[in-house]
């Protein structure tokens, strides 16, 4: 497409049902090509016009000069030794007026799925101490439509080796309630069975703690899984780590999780990043117990992934002796080792970094 085409094509990615049957009539062609558009977009994955062949080939020709399917560019991806990829996007275009922005996304294969896990802004604002996201400052929120591309270019790339059942985290870059419309908007697209139909159960998106969009989250019809960023067991350690807990303290926080409308088999998980003898000793983990009470909770235990940052990663033994406390009180708990840590693609990396990885680039075979 031509510059200068671009500069009016209407982007339909990130458009909902509703507003693809409104498009098309505003341009005068019948409203339910609207859900044969959703239908080739976002179940079969076809991104050029010419390709839907479920359209009339006249429609086909003026939804190529009229439209546009604007999904992030691939810029790098980062190949692990554990098969994870992560892929630097680029998003954005002036000439749309969208801010060009770069931002990461991980795909990580496993026997029988693939869990792929997407960012909602570029760079994040809450500036939690031990997160290398933090390092980068929020450059913006991304929209709909970025969102849920991320998910397409990921599964589009690794079409060829892709399982049957698919995962998605919001755990990239940023913090997806403070961008509640966007996101809930691209979680509609792809948790919907006629669109991308990423079964609910099988989506998470994890939260620093922002308590009105916990409320908000709430009432929505259809959601992902909740997991909530604990990170310390009292007040005085998670204000040095997390800023954002003078705002929402745990009290307030723990509240809002108490109060969060869970379906039947339903639990909320609690991330706890352990920072090696700042808040992994067994007295911490008596009262993450304490705090969790009458809440149907999981925790996950995360030994913090290393970067820049001034802390270390736990011994092991106190992890597994911080596991024991919870699982003996009752409270399910489990280790979670990230992957991709050569490429620095693990929990907290997702920094854009390219030094440390360069040494494993690699360009995937479907790429090329
Ligand atoms: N902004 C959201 C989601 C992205 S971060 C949030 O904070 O919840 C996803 C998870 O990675 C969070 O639980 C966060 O606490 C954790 N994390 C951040 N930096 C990390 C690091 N260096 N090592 C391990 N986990 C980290
Ligand atoms: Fe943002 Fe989450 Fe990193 Fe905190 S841990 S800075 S909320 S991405």
């Amino acid at each position: 497409m031509s510059p200068q085409a671009a500069n009016t094509a209407a982007n339909l990615l990130g458009k909902s049902p509703e507003e693809l049957r409104e498009f098309l009539q505003v341009i005068g062609e019948p409203g339910y090509r609207g859900a044969q558009i959703y239908h080739a977009i976002y179940r079969e994955r076809r991104f050029d016009f010419a390709s839907m062949t479920n359209l009339p080939a006249a429609l086909r020709e003026r939804l190529a000069r009229e439209a546009s399917i604007e999904l992030p560019r691939i810029v790098r991806r980062h190949l692990s030794s554990d098969g994870t990829v992560r892929y630097v996007l680029a998003v954005g275009d002036a000439a749309n007026g969208t801010k060009p922005a770069t931002i990461e996304a991980v795909f990580m294969p496993e026997e029988n799925r693939q869990t792929i896990c997407i960012s909602t802004q570029a760079g994040c604002a809450v500036d939690c101490r031990f997160c290398l996201t933090a390092t980068l400052g929020l450059m913006r929120n991304l929209t709909a439509g970025e969102i849920v591309g991320e998910v397409l270019v990921a599964l589009e790339d690794n079409r060829a080796a892709l399982k049957p059942q698919t995962n998605i985290v919001l755990m990239g870059q940023g913090e997806p309630l403070l961008n509640f419309d966007a996101v809930t908007t691209a979680l509609r697209i792809l948790l919907d069975p006629k669109g991308v139909a990423i079964a609910p159960r099988h989506a998470a998106l994890s939260t620093s703690g922002i308590i009105p969009g916990i409320e908000r989250l709430a009432r929505e019809k259809v959601r992902p899984n909740l997991a909530i960023s604990l990170n310390a067991s009292s007040n005085e350690q998670r204000d040095q780590i997390m800023p954002i807990n003078r705002k929402y303290p745990l009290e307030k926080l723990l509240d809002a999780c108490r109060k969060y409308p869970l379906k039947s088999r339903e639990w909320l998980l609690f991330e706890y990043v352990l920072l090696g003898g700042f808040n992994d000793s067994p007295e911490d983990a008596r009262r993450v117990v304490k705090l969790l009470a009458n809440l149907r909770a999981k925790v996950n235990l995360i030994p913090w992934n290393p970067g820049d940052l001034p802390y270390e990663r736990p011994d092991r033994a106190r992890v597994e002796e911080f596991q024991r406390v919870l699982m003996e009180k009752g409270v399910p708990c489990f280790i979670r080792d990230s992957r991709g840590q050569d490429v620095m693609a693990a929990c907290g990396q997702l920094a854009l970094a390219d030094s440390a990885a360069a040494a494993n680039i690699q360009t995937s075979p479907a790429a090329s």
